[in-house]
């Protein structure tokens, strides 16, 4: 028995993903999910031998010889992780027996299901410096929501060595959840105070749990407008461990950076010197390129401009590919930075103009120097729109 089967009552078996499959035997810590024994051994012979079985909670057909089959969980989410248990064979054959059907209904089955799944998890993370914790910044991206389902960022962090933990999880099932502020579609003045003070408000949970040691280790999964990403950079902490899983563009969800990309360097270039050195601009021409001539009057009239891009190629949606990549854009950005601090002195914002995939976006906050640096006053677009406005402030 491969430990990708799935076990029917009759004997007959499933595949499922390996991923899928991983999940669950990871989770169960290896162990009958109702008896707790140990199922890669057996017991009386110490003989070595996998006994374990995945088994389905909600049967995974709706046919009437399908155990909890006849429920109202759609058959193709049958086979997930969420819906499959490890057990011995023992228990798999009490459970699935058609007269104890109603004493293992999908409830009980599912709270056997997490109490041993968190019971595993508390004991096995005692030291485990492997445990990351998980935050998920879900906003929506003119007028398109965003998903970001915990399956799909526990496949992501498995393939990356790492388990999840969800301690900043709220009770609407996300770490920080913008999608009911009204208002993205028009970037109303509101919708961006509205998602900083949520952002803040939730960043503050973060904060503590730092402080109190809890979290050592951050993976980031945020899909918002570019923005709230810097914003929130500004937040991660220097001194924390922060892996950020951008999304990638391919047929189904998949976060991360890939392994292997073409390398990609970035430089920043004096577009034009302004009148007054400590008025100062960014551009960020990385996902796309900035048209100086779409900057509002108060800049473009005034400031100094720097254009950040990439070196010996031409901006694209899919330049940072690799974390080498994200590494490149991030010392270009300190570099810039220290050059500004320099060469401007006294300045008392920057303007910036960021056309820069969300990981980047991220970055930009992450690197600034909240204590030293100026504060970066953050300017988008809306795709039909003709010229820049004024969003956030990272200001503390
Ligand atoms: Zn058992």
């Amino acid at each position: 028995m491969t430990a990708t089967k799935v076990v029917g009552p009759k004997g007959e078996t499933r595949t499922v993903p390996e991923a899928v499959a991983r999940h669950v035997w990871v989770a169960a810590g290896g162990r009958c999910t109702i008896c707790n024994r140990y199922l890669l051994a057996d017991n009386v012979t110490g003989q070595e031998v996998s006994i374990g079985q995945l088994a389905h909670i909600v049967g995974w057909s709706t046919a009437p010889g399908s155990p909890r089959g006849d429920h109202e969980l759609p058959v193709e989410q049958r086979n997930s992780a969420e819906n499959l248990m490890l057990l011995c064979h023992d228990q798999h054959r009490v459970i699935d027996h058609k007269s104890l059907w109603e004493v293992f209904d999908v409830d009980t089955l599912r709270a056997l299901k997490r109490s041993h799944e968190e019971r595993i998890r508390k004991l096995t993370g005692l030291g485990h410096e492997k445990r990351t914790t998980v935050l998920r910044v879900a906003g929506n991206i003119h007028g398109r929501p965003v998903e970001l389902n915990s399956s799909s960022v526990t496949t992501a962090l498995l393939a990356n060595n790492r388990f999840p933990d969800w301690i900043l999880r709220g009770a609407d099932e996300f770490e920080i959840d913008l999608r009911a502020i009204p208002g993205e579609p028009t970037s109303s003045p509101a919708y961006w105070a509205a998602a900083r003070s949520h952002l803040e408000d939730r960043l503050m949970h973060l904060c503590t749990q730092v402080r109190k040691e809890a979290v050592n280790h951050v993976s980031v999964f945020a899909l918002a407008r570019i923005p709230v990403l810097v914003l929130l950079g500004t937040y991660l902490d220097k001194m924390l461990q922060v892996d950020i899983y951008p999304k990638r563009r391919e047929g189904k969800t998949v976060w991360g950076f890939d392994d292997l990309g073409a390398p990609v360097r970035f430089s920043s270039e004096l577009l034009r010197a302004g009148n007054d050195p400590s008025r100062v601009a960014i551009l960020c021409s990385i996902s796309g390129s900035i048209d100086i001539n779409r900057l509002p009057s108060e800049v473009l009239d005034s400031h100094t401009i720097y254009e950040l891009r990439p070196t010996a190629t031409l901006p694209t949606p899919e330049l940072i590919t690799t974390q080498a990549g994200l590494d490149q854009f991030s010392q270009a950005w300190r570099t810039l930075l220290s050059t500004i601090e320099v060469d401007h002195p006294g300045a008392p914002a920057i303007p910036i103009f960021p056309a820069v995939p969300p990981a980047a976006a991220i970055a930009i906050g992450r690197h600034l120097l909240r204590a030293a640096q100026p504060p970066l006053h953050i300017y988008d677009r809306e795709p039909n729109s003709p010229g820049y406005f004024f969003t956030i402030s990272t200001e503390a």
